[in-house]
């Protein structure tokens, strides 16, 4: 339904060129036509008449009465609005139907109803009362139009308009069950504007007369049970207003039209309208869905009572802010979810997220909480429950990316710690675990929302465990460099005792080895012990050292004695034994052999004590076996399983095989006997010279 373009009366351009904001400019809106159709275009022209937003500062008054009662001439007069006034030359009743137009002179909204007396002309009275019922359901002050000449005819046609008001009223505010009483809104202020008033009747023997009719009509209404006892007065507040007669008066009736102006404009007059407690509590961005709602229930004859009305009303406005708010708030928050996602640790994202929490519960308070009290709880907790949802991904995002960085910054502070000089791991180790924690917490503290069941500590158990892996890791790094480090200083420390023995062959040689390795590995553990302090190592870490320690001093012995009795180690140390004894005398002099030598018992004797030598190296034999190592467990860390005789106790002494000591007897003879022959013959050519 799109309004005719406006029609200012004089009044109304004066205004305007007086420079009023007010819009009455965009004109009336018909809100129900005369196929009892409501309006798409309510929420759209209050937006444009600049009411959209007052919440509850705006005013609502229609008019009832008989037709060309001069209403619309009234309303006209009155507000500034541009309503349809009967063509004086046709005398024509204009369509029936519901119209609004702004008041110029404030935050008015203005219905003039259209076809309400339909009983004049012998019409169903159909649409007069369901006009009422909508009149009734959003009106602060129903103006009731009368001729003074119609006052005291009971049974005309304005008392059955008035009857109709009544009852629809009482099914509208009555209905309550238990709440008999009515509550301030549910009052509404019934002003009777007495039209063509002669004055020859006192006003006040006219505003008597009405009265009582009202009254009277009260009293004839069939009441639900419950409100027999319901007074007139409970619902209704009843005021009165006399107008000169507009055609033989004009001037007059000019000045009364701005003085009864007042009682609609200015609030410090005690008879002033616009009472609080008429007001129907509609919040004006719902006045639109909720007049379109009081009609649908009016058309399909529903029982309509209010408060449910208001229910409704307010799940459907609440419902559509929350929409608008989130669809605000999510638009904010996408720009911040990418990075998230990406593992950044955002810089003050709690921050943001409770800016943006407070400007969306901040937006939705503001016009939801002019809604029913219960609906706009539930659906603030709804809203609240939504928005903390969508944040807490953020939250668990960022606490995720927190304890990423925090392990990764770990991991290379002890990296950077564990090589500055003189450093001490255990330290280094601590002070970066507390520091992550610290950052850690202080971050998930940032970011963590009041009101919600947000919890970090899950996480915060999940890092601890990730730095204690970390540092166990390092440390067991760091360890194994130590242990590394004392397993070549044991093989530097066996080196020359083991050679210098083993080339000097006796049956106390072993003694002289294992009293060295004693010694160095005991040296060993100490200095790992030591030093394994510093490091904060667990007893079964420590354990677990020294065992691949005593494993690998133990192997760097046993390698140590297999180089020093390789064949060819062996038949040079053989070699040289047997030629101290044979080719040097006692003295240490070199043998030259002359006839009268005998050389063949002199290299018997030395082959046979050379010989005597060679079984000692077969086995690994002290002069007494206590002085024999614990043989070490083989430790997983080494190649024990590929070769398990050094961990062997049937094997791990023997050096050399049966089969072994035969070859390299055979071949050390072979040697021998060559230097006997060499001997022989330098003796023969010295005699031959
Ligand atoms: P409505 O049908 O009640 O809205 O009446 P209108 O405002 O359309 O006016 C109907 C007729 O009454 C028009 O011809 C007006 O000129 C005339 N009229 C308007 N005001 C007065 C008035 O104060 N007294 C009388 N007697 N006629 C009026
Ligand atoms: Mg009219």
């Amino acid at each position: 339904v799109v309004s005719p373009p406006p029609v200012h009366n004089s009044l109304a351009s004066t205004k305007k060129q007086n420079g009023d904001t007010n819009n009455a400019g965009e004109g009336r809106l018909q809100i129900v036509n005369e196929h009892q159709e409501f309006t798409k275009e309510l929420s759209p022209y209050l937006a444009k008449w600049g009411l959209l937003d007052k919440g509850f500062a705006y005013d609502v008054v229609s008019v009832f009465g008989s037709q060309s009662t001069g209403k619309s001439t009234l309303l006209n007069r009155l507000f500034g609005t541009s309503f349809d006034v009967m063509d004086e030359t046709k005398r024509q009743q204009t369509t029936k139907g519901i119209w609004m137009c702004p008041s110029i002179y404030g935050n008015t909204l203005v219905m003039d109803v259209e076809g309400t007396d339909g009983r004049e002309r012998g019409e169903d009275q159909d649409f007069e009362r369901k006009s009422a019922l909508f009149s009734l359901a959003s009106t602060e002050v129903l103006i009731v139009n009368l001729w003074e000449h119609q006052i005291g005819l009971y049974n005309g046609a304005n008392m059955g308009l008035l009857k109709t008001v009544f009852e629809v009223n009482l099914g509208l505010f009555g209905g309550g069950g238990d709440s008999s009483k009515p509550k301030p809104q549910e009052k509404t202020l019934i002003l009777f504007v007495i039209r063509d008033h002669v004055g020859a009747t006192p006003v006040s023997n006219l505003t008597a007369t009405l009265t009582q009719d009202m009254e009277k009509i009260w009293a004839s209404l069939s009441k639900p049970s419950h409100l027999a006892d319901a007074t007139l007065s409970s619902y209704f507040d009843l005021s009165f207003a006399t107008l000169p007669h507009k055609v033989l008066m004009p001037e007059k009736f000019e000045s009364e039209v701005v003085e009864l102006r007042k009682r609609f404009t200015d609030r410090s007059r005690p008879d002033y309208v616009f009472q609080p407690s008429y007001h129907k509590r509609i919040p004006a961005d719902g006045v639109g869905f909720y007049m379109e709602g009081i009609w649908q229930q009016v058309l399909t004859n529903k029982d309509l009572d209010l408060p449910t009305q208001q229910e409704l009303l307010a799940q459907f406005r609440c419902d559509e802010l929350s929409a608008a708010v989130t669809e605000a708030f999510l638009a904010s928050s996408k720009a911040v979810r990418r990075p998230v996602e990406a593992g950044q640790v955002v810089d003050g994202l709690g921050a943001l997220m409770k800016d943006w929490l407070e400007t969306a519960l901040g937006k939705f308070d503001r016009d939801a909480s002019r809604y029913h009290a219960g609906v706009y709880q539930r659906k603030r907790s709804d809203l609240l429950a939504g928005l903390h949802a969508s944040l807490s991904s953020l939250f668990l995002g960022q606490l995720k990316n927190l304890h990423k960085i925090e392990t990764a910054k770990f991991s290379k502070d002890i990296v950077k710690g564990t090589k500055e000089v003189g450093y001490d791991f255990a330290k280094v180790v601590t002070e970066g675990k507390e520091q992550a924690r610290e950052r850690f917490l202080e971050g998930a503290k940032e970011v963590k929302i009041d009101g919600t069941d947000w919890e970090y500590e899950h996480e915060l158990a999940l890092l601890d465990e990730d730095l204690k892996v970390i540092a166990d890791r390092c440390r067991a790094d760091e360890t194994k460099k130590m242990v590394n480090t004392i397993e070549r200083n044991i093989k530097r420390q066996l080196l020359e005792p083991v050679e210098v023995a083993l080339s000097q062959p006796s049956p106390k040689m072993w003694d002289t080895v294992l009293k060295t390795y004693q010694s160095v590995s005991e040296d060993a553990e100490e200095s790992y012990l030591t030093k394994a302090k510093a490091y904060n190592c667990s007893e079964e870490e420590n354990e677990h050292a020294l065992a691949s320690l005593r494993a690998r001093a133990w192997l760097s012995l046993r390698r140590k004695l297999e180089e020093q009795t390789s064949d060819a180690t062996i038949l040079a140390t053989l070699r040289s034994t047997f030629e101290e004894r044979f080719r040097y005398d006692e003295a240490g002099v070199p043998r030259v052999w002359k006839p009268e030598d005998d050389i063949e018992s002199a290299f018997t004797k030395a082959k046979e004590e050379t010989l005597a030598l060679l079984p000692l190296f077969a086995t690994v034999s002290p002069t007494t076996s206590s002085l024999l190592p614990k043989l070490p467990s083989p430790e997983t860390s080494f190649d024990a399983e590929s070769d398990p005789i050094p961990f062997d106790p049937s094997t791990a002494f023997v050096l050399l095989s049966p089969t072994k000591l035969l070859s390299l007897e055979t071949r050390f003879k072979r040697e021998a006997d060559a230097a006997y022959v060499e001997a022989k013959r330098s003796m023969v050519s010295s005699v031959a010279q």
